[in-house]
């Protein structure tokens, strides 16, 4: 499948009407890093750091975390690489940790929550990222950040870390981005003061659907309830593109929907400028944005959401096919 669209793997995303796509790709291992060059991504938007916790049977050293991101690093060859600070709880639990009983797990004592309760490991992880970039630009997002202290508190601790590099004398990345992922509807409506501190912003889809539509990711019957070229759906993320833009602040998705061409060419049409998927998404997702009109895409929607239709879908296929 990579074969077919090899003639446009090295093809800057351009649309039709001039709009430059970022094309990024979501990894997780050591493994997935040769795809980098094989999709032809621009860079890491999404490192998930959980495997190398979830396979272990304790918690992993920070010498050894650090040797396998550096080496991430070094497979990148320049690219960025984003990563993600342990995101456990959940549906990913650690065998080593004592399984909380949560009546509603996905709601409950996870990602950045344990994080900040339990600083230790994320101390740990944070202190690898540091050593491992060693004088490397480095970007660092933390996951399931619901309101604006969250990402304040998390990025208070890597300053204590790279503030103790710093007395260790250990050398420090040369630029250093902190980043908050959006993925509770709660924090398309934080303070303003969110969005302008934040680096950057990611939008984890996968959980921001779950969550907007109250509806469990893992369960299919009612997952598929609900499409993501919901009209509502869509007007979150046309509100989160906005207040982003106002604070000049960077914006990606990083969900599996970002992966799905007709899904990525909304968003796209939405004013997001960054997508990040699975490497074997990256020529289709691209070849459907090369010759598409995001002006033309962005009426068709509009019009759609005008006439009282409660997804858009309909209509951009309809367009798409006549056109
Ligand atoms: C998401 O929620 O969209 C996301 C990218 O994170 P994960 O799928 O790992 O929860
Ligand atoms: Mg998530």
């Amino acid at each position: 499948a990579q074969e077919r669209y090899a003639t446009i793997r090295d093809t800057p995303c351009v649309t039709e009407d001039g709009a430059r796509i970022e094309m990024m790709m979501n990894a997780g291992l050591i493994a997935d890093l040769p795809s980098l060059a094989g999709s032809g991504a621009e860079g890491v938007g999404l490192f998930r750091t959980e495997l190398q916790f979830l396979t272990r049977n304790k918690v992993p050293q920070r010498g050894e975390l650090a040797r396998l991101y550096a080496h991430v690093m070094d497979a990148a060859k320049g690219k960025p690489v984003t990563f993600r600070t342990l995101d456990i709880g959940s549906d990913k639990v650690l065998p080593y940790m004592k399984r909380q009983d949560e009546p509603n797990p996905a709601l409950g004592w996870r990602a950045i929550r344990v994080g900040l309760d339990k600083r230790g490991v994320m101390r740990m992880q944070l202190q690898a990222l540091l050593r491992a970039a060693n004088g490397r630009p480095l970007q660092v997002m933390f996951p399931f950040i619901a309101q604006m202290e969250e990402y304040l508190a998390a990025r208070e601790h890597l300053h204590r870390e790279i503030e103790r590099e710093r007395v260790m004398g250990h050398p420090l990345p040369e630029a250093i981005r902190v980043g908050a992922m959006l993925e509770t509807p709660s924090l398309a409506f934080a303070p303003r003061r969110f969005f302008e501190e934040a680096d950057f912003i990611s939008i984890g889809g996968n959980d921001l659907k779950q969550f907007f539509f109250a509806a469990d990711r893992e369960n299919e019957r009612v997952r598929k309830r609900y499409d993501t070229l919901n009209v509502s759906f869509l007007s979150l993320i046309e509100k989160i593109v906005a207040r982003c833009e106002e604070a000049g602040t960077p914006v990606s998705f990083c969900g599996e929907d970002a992966g799905r061409p007709v899904e990525a060419l909304c968003f796209a049409a939405m004013g997001l400028r960054c997508l990040s998927m699975r490497p074997a998404s990256i020529g289709p997702v691209k070849h459907l944005l090369l010759r598409a009109n995001l002006g033309e895409v962005r009426r068709v929607i509009e019009d759609a959401r005008d006439e009282g239709e409660q997804t858009v879908r309909p209509a951009v296929m309809e367009y798409l096919r006549t056109r």
